[in-house]
């Protein structure tokens, strides 16, 4: 899991994998897009840091 600083609950926000609703690889990085808990869609990544868990 990794903390995402959600940009429509303007929140620190703790994101677990079973949140997850997609993983691409792009030239920055593992993207990933998942829901936070305010129901926003969100992408993080690509530069971001992701501590796995
Ligand atoms: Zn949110």
């Amino acid at each position: 899991m990794f903390v995402h600083h959600c940009s429509a609950c303007a929140k620190d926000q703790l994101i677990f994998p079973s949140m997850l609703s997609g993983v691409r690889t792009t030239d920055l990085g593992t993207e990933v897009t998942f829901e936070c808990w305010c129901g926003s869609l969100q992408v993080a990544g690509a530069g971001h840091v992701l501590a796995t868990a």
